[in-house]
């Protein structure tokens, strides 16, 4: 097999895996939030999810109708076969996972709203790429549901507002985006960089898992503090009252201009969709994620 054609293979049962089953984290935090939470409304949403999940994965397909857009991260070791390929071979995986398994057809045309009928288009699928050492590469896909992007929110604060700033932008973030992003949500939270540095950190850091606490005790606490503060909105399952609002927060920065201090939230809705392989140089492929099916 071509290591263009090992890719494109690979891609479709990642984006397979993603959109048929969650990620063992999310689905543990999701079982956790229906035990303790207390509002009989939050309860029944919760319990409705926990049943979709059950469902998508018995009969093997999508857990949300809206696949949303297809976001992949590529980590290409600099030795890696097959560079040269990815890009192509992730827009083919695109276009028959959206054919095979089936995905609805998202992408359209900002201006003329035309849809493109394949999930692909201009810059679409988007790739993250890291360069790393080494002859392999390892994908993550990560299919963007729509609802909890239309929330995520950049505030381009001043610096002398400091952590505190920080802190009331992330919480108005979170009342402000109420039910819109299908909560209980993971939310995304990085600083510094610029603007464009600070949403690429705050959306790559939905990656880390919910069980995956930040290496930075300092950072790890401020998570902690603003996960109680989004679940004391009480905005709960859907937003419609409880406990449980937030699965996680997530933060990572960047270094800052000294006269600059981007705060960007990222949301990531209760389908965080998200399935990782390595391409083993020698052929061989190591799902990370998910079991394959
Ligand atoms: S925001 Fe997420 S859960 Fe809600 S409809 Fe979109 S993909 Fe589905």
């Amino acid at each position: 097999m071509t290591v263009e054609k090992l890719i494109e293979d690979t891609s479709v049962n990642l984006l397979r895996q993603a959109v048929v089953e969650l990620p063992t984290d999310v689905s543990k935090a999701l079982e956790r939030a229906y035990k303790v939470e207390t509002s009989e409304a939050g309860r029944v949403q919760l319990e409705a999810i926990l049943k979709d999940i059950d469902l998508a994965k018995k009969y093997n397909v999508p857990l949300c109708q809206d696949t949303g857009v297809i976001i992949f991260y590529v980590k290409a070791g600099v030795k890696a076969p097959g560079l040269g390929m990815i890009e192509a071979s992730l827009q083919n995986a695109t276009r028959r996972a959206t054919k095979e398994i089936p995905l609805r057809p998202n992408t359209v045309d900002p201006f003329t709203q035309k849809n493109v009928g394949d999930n692909t288009g201009r810059y679409i699928p988007y790739i993250n790429w890291e360069l790393t050492q080494g002859d392999a590469i390892e994908i993550t896909a990560f299919p963007k549901g729509g609802g909890s992007e239309n929330v995520c929110n950049l505030g381009m604060l001043t610096p002398g507002e400091g952590v505190k700033g920080l802190k009331k932008f992330v919480v108005d973030s979170v009342i402000r985006a109420g039910a819109m992003p299908c909560p209980p949500t993971i939310v995304g939270v990085a600083t510094g960089g610029g603007a464009d540095i600070a949403m690429k950190l705050a959306k790559a850091t939905l990656l880390r898992p919910l069980d995956q606490p930040n290496p930075d005790p300092q950072l790890a606490k401020l998570e902690k503090e603003l996960y109680d503060a989004a679940n004391a909105t009480g905005i709960g399952p859907m937003g419609l009252g409880g406990k449980i609002t937030v699965l996680g927060v997530k933060i990572d920065y960047a270094h800052r201009h000294p006269a600059s201090y981007p705060v960007a939230v990222a949301f990531q809705c209760w389908a965080s969709r998200r399935a990782t392989a390595r391409i083993n140089s020698n052929g061989t492929v190591d799902y990370l994620t998910h079991k394959v099916f």
